[in-house]
This record gives structure tokens, sequence and C-alpha cells, in this order.
């Protein structure tokens, strides 16, 4: 008979690990505690717009496509992959607007525009971390951490010495690029992965690199499109997916996991695979300290936590060209503004992500106006100072408005604004379980990534598994793809079916 495995929460490390267990031959059942699936990758839909949840920017679509291959499917009977030019619009707070282009010579006409020495400069930065990213590519994102000898091989040693040289993104992308906007629009998405360019590690400048070598990507009908899809695989595969079903513990027994206990009751299986944020599920579903391993209370509130977002979703009753699908607005003092989110304040000064996806898919904004997610990083919860409430809401809505109507074009904003809602770190937790509200889950600093992150197989018991943003190689939908495909091969490895 198929082994049974169980999966706890139906993000996109449960979806996609279902799907290649299922393709191996496994019984899958995966439990999900909320009414959608697809964990941060989810939606708002209203009668007349469909907001993307959260993740928004499809960078580096081959992992996306990889899915459908290993199931032997044709990514086009599932989805519609569009590229999207520009890439980005930027807005600077000195009423320059910019557009970052695919095509070469679109591009470095852009780049000329702020002067000769800044367009080699980003070439020359283009190159060089290219180098960088096709090293970590090969030997570290697509290759499990889960033994010493995975990193001290003295090859693998060589070549993280020269991926990690030891300045921060800002200072690095600053040896290339001299304008600064130039600089504040690489640095910002250095960000995206949820730690501060001015002291995060130099390796994430490799973020808009891909973006500029692989392009941006949008699915038709918004990001969610890649849920329903993987969610119809599934299906075909014979997995099952029970929503609403909340698991409180994951139980054990003689070094063993043994099954879930759940809202509607305790289930067996002989694997189970926890997609749930990888400190929510050590805190608060391992009740046993002795599984728990190095994982203990102590240890998690010493390890160190990606930022927060907070959202505004605006439903806009008129067309607004003048915004691109991907935008970011550069605030006065970028530096305060950035830093904020990593020292526990809010910010005085405002840089944001604005996504507009109705740009270019009519079917987001049914009215023929816009629908727009606007997007600030703010603190985990972890920093006690800020009081999620009606209070901050409304001044950071006001705040964020009143910088969106310095665009030009953008000055009526704010009438033509038929719905409007909210996500702060206090959904993050509430929803997902996100542990201390973050968005990107453990920080992947220096001290937290490849072998030191926390590993796919427990430690304790050889039939529990983890995938997700806070296991290796990281956050972002790509990566967690790569997690899926790198602990589907762990289980294969350890368990015989
Ligand atoms: C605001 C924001 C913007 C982002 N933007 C981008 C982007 O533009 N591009 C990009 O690539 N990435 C982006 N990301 C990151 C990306 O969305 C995540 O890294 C990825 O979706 C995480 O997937 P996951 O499977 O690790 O976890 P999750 O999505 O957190 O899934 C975990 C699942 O487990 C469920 N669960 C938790 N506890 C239980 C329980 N006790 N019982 C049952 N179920 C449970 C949760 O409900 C959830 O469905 C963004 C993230 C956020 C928050």
């Amino acid at each position: 008979m198929n082994k049974k495995v169980i999966i706890v929460g139906a993000g996109i490390g449960g979806l996609s690990t279902a799907l290649r267990l299922l393709k191996n031959g496994y019984e899958v059942e995966i439990y999900e505690k909320n009414k959608t699936i697809g964990g941060c990758v989810n939606f708002i839909e209203t009668e007349t717009f469909r907001f993307d949840l959260s993740a928004s920017i499809l960078m580096m679509p081959d992992p996306y496509k990889e899915i459908f291959s290993y199931v032997n499917k044709n990514y086009n009977d599932y989805l519609e992959f569009i590229q999207i030019d520009p890439t980005y619009r930027l807005f600077c707070a000195d009423g320059n607007t910019l557009d970052f282009n695919n095509n070469i010579s679109s591009l470095t006409k852009t780049l000329e525009g702020i002067s000769k020495e800044d367009s080699l400069g980003y070439f020359k930065f283009i190159a060089d971390v290219y180098e960088k990213y096709l090293i970590s590519n090969e030997y570290f994102l697509r290759k499990p951490q889960e033994k010493p000898k995975d990193i001290l091989k003295l090859e693998t040693f060589l070549k993280a010495l020269k991926i990690h040289t030891f300045s921060n993104a800002y200072d690095y992308i600053s040896k290339y690029i001299k304008n600064e906007n130039l600089r504040n629009f690489l640095a910002f998405q250095c960000m995206y992965i949820g730690i501060s360019p001015f002291n995060g590690p130099n390796i994430y400048t490799l973020i808009p690199v891909a973006t500029q070598l692989y392009g941006l990507w949008y699915f038709k009908g918004g990001m969610y499109s890649f849920i329903d899809a993987l969610s119809k695989l599934i299906i075909e595969f014979g997995g099952i997916i029970k929503n609403e079903v909340t698991v409180d513990e994951i139980l054990f027994s003689e070094d063993k996991c043994v099954g879930i206990k759940t809202s509607q009751g305790i289930k067996k299986a002989d694997i189970i695979v926890c997609n749930a944020d990888f400190p929510y599920v050590m805190k608060s579903l391992v009740k046993d300290e002795y599984y728990k391993d190095k994982y203990t209370d102590k240890k998690l509130s010493e390890m160190k936590y990606s930022c927060s977002t907070f959202i505004i979703y605006l439903g806009l009753r008129k067309k607004y060209p003048q915004l691109s699908v991907h935008n970011i607005y550069l605030g006065k003092n970028f530096k305060e503004g950035i830093e904020s989110a990593f020292k526990g304040t809010l910010p005085k000064n405002y840089s944001l992500y604005i996504y507009c996806p109705s740009r270019i898919d009519k079917s987001m904004a049914k009215n023929d106006g816009e629908c727009l997610n606007i997007m600030l990083r703010v603190p985990n919860l972890f920093f006690k100072e800020i009081t999620w409430d009606k209070y901050t809401i409304n001044m950071l809505t006001d705040t964020i408005l009143s910088e969106l109507k310095s665009i030009k074009g953008l000055e009526d904003i704010e009438g033509n604004i038929e719905y409007k809602n909210y996500l702060t770190p206090l959904d993050m937790e509430s929803k997902f379980n996100a542990y201390g509200g973050t968005a990107f889950g453990l920080s992947p600093n220096l001290m937290q990534t490849n072998y030191f992150r926390p590993h796919f197989k427990s430690s304790k018991a050889d039939n529990l598994f983890f995938v997700g943003s806070s296991l290796h190689p990281g956050p972002g939908v790509s990566l967690v793809l790569n997690s899926s495909r790198l602990v589907t091969e762990e289980i294969l490895k350890n368990i015989n079916n």
C-alpha cells in the first residue's frame, strides 16, 4: 500500500510538495486552516475588483514552470504567462519618472539619461552580480544544505566566500552607481526578502539583477491563477485538500511522528510535512521539548526575523495610465524610510511599492477603473512600539495617499476610491500563523542561510519534514518552489515507498 502523507498548510510550499509526492505515488492529504488555499498567495474579491493579497512580483519564471514538467504537464494548458515591460516605473520624490525596460536599447536610453557613468556602472553591476547569481544557483539555491559536508566541501566553501563579500547591499550598489535615485531603486528591490539593504548581505542584489535578466511576468487573472492551477493538478493526481481544518498539535511516539491533532480529531499518517511557518510550528504545534530539539522557545526568541508589511488595497473608479503594473515610489530620505521597518518604528518618509495589475488585465477591475495594492514595509510584531489600531491605520493611509497625490496625474486619486481595505502584521499573524506577523519568515541573514537555516528533516523524528519560507533557500514564491523540490528529494531519499 502507498505511504500516506499529511501536509500541514496549503501555502505554495505545501501545495507544490503535495503535487510532487503524489507524482511519486504517495497518498496525500493537505490540512489548511483557512477557507481558501494558497497561504500568502491569496486574493480579495468584490463584485468589481480582484486583488492579489500579497505576492505580486513574478520573477524567475523557471521554478513556476518546473513544477508542471515535474508532473509531465504543459504549463500552457493551465496558465497564461505574460511578460511585463517596463518591469518597473520609478517615481522619485524629486519629480523624476523613469521606466526600466527589458529591451536593452530602451534601458540604455533611460540609463544614459541619468549619466553615461551610471549607465556603464549599471551594466558592470549586472555582470558582476550575474556571476554571483550563477554560482549561488548552482551551489546553494538548488542544492540541499542539510549536512555540514554540504557547506564544508572546499569547492563549495570557496564559492560561498566568492559570493558573500562583506559589504551590505547598499554599499555594494554604491560602488557601481553614483545617482541616488538609481541606487535607491536597486536597493529597494533587495528588500523584497524582508531584510534591510543597509545591513543585509549584498548577495540579495541578485534580486534586481534577476529581474533585469529574466524579466518580470504576470499570470492572467493574477497570482492566484497559479494556486488554482496547482489545486487542479493535485485533485487530478488524487490528492485531498481539507480547508478550514486547523491543526492543533503534531503527535509523536518513540522518535516518530504519528499524526496530527486537528479541529476534526486525530489524523494518522506515515509522513508529516509542515508548511505552516517553521518557528510557529516549533512554538505552538510541537509541544514536547524533546522533539523541538534546538528550536526551544529561548532559541526562537533569539533568532532574527524578517520585517512585515502594511498594504492598502484601493479599488478606483477611474483609469490611471500614469501607472505601470509595478511601480516604485522613492520618498525623501530613503534610508530613514527603509530602516525604520527594521528598527521598530513607523517611517517619517515613505518609499512604496505600488501594484496595478488592471493596467494589463481588465478582469481585475470590471468597472474600467483600477485596482491598486500599495505596500509599505513596517516592523514585525516583535517590536512592541506600534499598536495596529484604527488610529495607526488611518494615519498611515492619510500619509500614504498624500505621497501618492504628489505623483503627477494622481492628484485626484482620493476622490476616486470606490473600495478600500488593509492588511497589517496582525493579519499576517492571525490569518496565516506567520510567527511575529512577519511577511517573509525567518530572516535570511548570513547566520540564518544555507546550512544555518532550519533543515527539511526533523533531527528527532525521522518522518517529520518542513517546507516553506523559513526553510532553505528562503522566502519568495520561486524559492519556496525550490524548497518543495529539495524537501521531496529528502523524503524520497529517507523513506522508501
Ligand atoms: C505582503 C507580501 C508580499 C509578498 N510579495 C511577494 C512577491 O511579490 N513575489 C514573491 O515571489 N513572493 C512574495 N512574497 C513571499 C511569498 O508570498 C511567500 O514566501 C510564500 O508565499 C510563502 O509560502 P509558504 O508555503 O512558505 O507559506 P504560507 O503562504 O505562509 O503558507 C502556510 C499555510 O499554512 C497554513 N497554516 C498555518 N498554521 C496552520 C495550522 N495550524 N493548521 C492548518 N493550516 C495552517 C496557513 O494558513 C497557510 O495557508 C510576499 C509575501 C508577503 C506576505
